[in-house]
């Protein structure tokens, strides 16, 4: 029976879920910034400090205390809290949200599976010997799609993301009317731009060495002693059949049966998947586990020194 991979299907489900979701945040003003009207909308409200008409007249010591309770509560701790998202998701789940709810993540895995069909390979600049071994597609067939992929997503990007800084009624009666704002036309541009280069030449090394939201899980995860990590079930390593499944799933380059906690992992789960397709449904060697966070590359990978890293073919690994 075909192996049924429920992690994926789970996976993908909430990708596209948080994809749909970034994209209606401006449409009902749950979040986004009007350049037009200066306004602030969270929650389908105009944001505002709450200061009463003409505070700066008001010199009395309850005059000040109005002025500080105001900005404290309405402006101070709420950024605090926005900005305690990512800490917070690091300390207790890893880099849960990038295997699981980043959109550029969810990209970057997009045009992994379009280089894998059209070249053989994940990446643009050579063999990796963890590239999975995919079947050849039809290039004809793929190159359309990629090419399709290529316009649409960048376009769709750019007139979403620029609705939370142009009202998105403005943005689309300006496209039905085909007369669009140097603002628009900028933002749909520096999108599109910004997603070529991340999507097709930088990929995983973004999420690995650059994204901000993605170092802050990672250094929040590392010194956690309870965030959620794949862990391998080392007293049963001799099951291993050293079929690779693990490595060759792995698109962030972390070799799972090192064990060693890598902060580069995602929690993305294809490593336990692909080893219950080789041992089994429920017999694979890897689960999610809690607890003592995570480590930096290369370290505490005492377990399985039986295990060799495989080398890379003319590159260096990138860990
Ligand atoms: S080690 Fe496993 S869970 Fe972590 S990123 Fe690689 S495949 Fe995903
Ligand atoms: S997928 Fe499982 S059996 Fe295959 S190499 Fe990895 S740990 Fe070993």
């Amino acid at each position: 029976m075909k192996h049924f991979n429920k992690l994926l299907v789970y996976r993908r489900a909430t990708q596209l879920a948080f994809i749909i979701f970034i994209f209606i945040v401006p449409v009902f003003n749950i979040f986004r910034y009007d350049t037009q009207t200066k306004e602030l909308f969270i929650l389908g409200q105009v944001w505002s400090l709450g200061l009463k008409q003409n505070f700066y007249a008001d010199a009395s010591v309850a005059g000040a205390a109005h002025v500080a309770f105001h900005v404290l509560f309405n402006a101070v701790l709420p950024w605090v809290l926005v900005l305690a998202i990512f800490p917070l998701l690091g300390f207790l789940t890893g880099r849960l949200f990038c295997g699981w709810l980043c959109p550029e993540g969810a990209m970057f895995e997009l045009v992994d599976f379009f280089s894998l069909k059209l070249l053989g390979r994940r990446n643009l600049y050579g063999k990796r010997a963890n590239d999975p071994d995919v079947k050849p597609g039809n290039r004809l067939f793929y190159g359309a799609l990629a090419l399709a992929s290529a316009v649409l997503l960048p376009l769709v990007a750019g007139i979403s993301l620029t609705g939370y800084l142009i009202a998105p009624q403005t943005i689309w009666q300006q496209i039905s009317t085909g007369n669009l704002s140097y603002g628009v036309k900028a933002g749909i541009i520096g999108v599109t731009i910004y997603m070529f280069i991340t999507s097709v030449l930088v990929r995983h090394i973004f999420c690995k060495y650059i994204c901000a939201a993605g170092l802050m899980q990672m250094l929040f995860g590392w010194i956690s002693p309870v965030s959620l990590r794949v862990k391998m079930d080392t007293g049963r390593s001799g099951e291993c059949t050293d079929c690779l499944g693990c490595e060759k799933a792995c698109f962030m380059n972390v070799l799972p049966r090192e064990n060693k906690r890598d902060i580069s992992c995602v929690n993305c789960g294809a490593c336990i998947a692909a080893c219950n397709k080789e041992l089994g449904q429920g017999k694979g060697l890897f689960h999610y586990s809690c607890g003592e966070g995570c480590a930096a590359p290369r370290e505490n990978s005492g377990h399985l020194t039986q295990i060799q890293p495989y080398p890379l073919q003319g590159e260096q690994k990138i860990i």
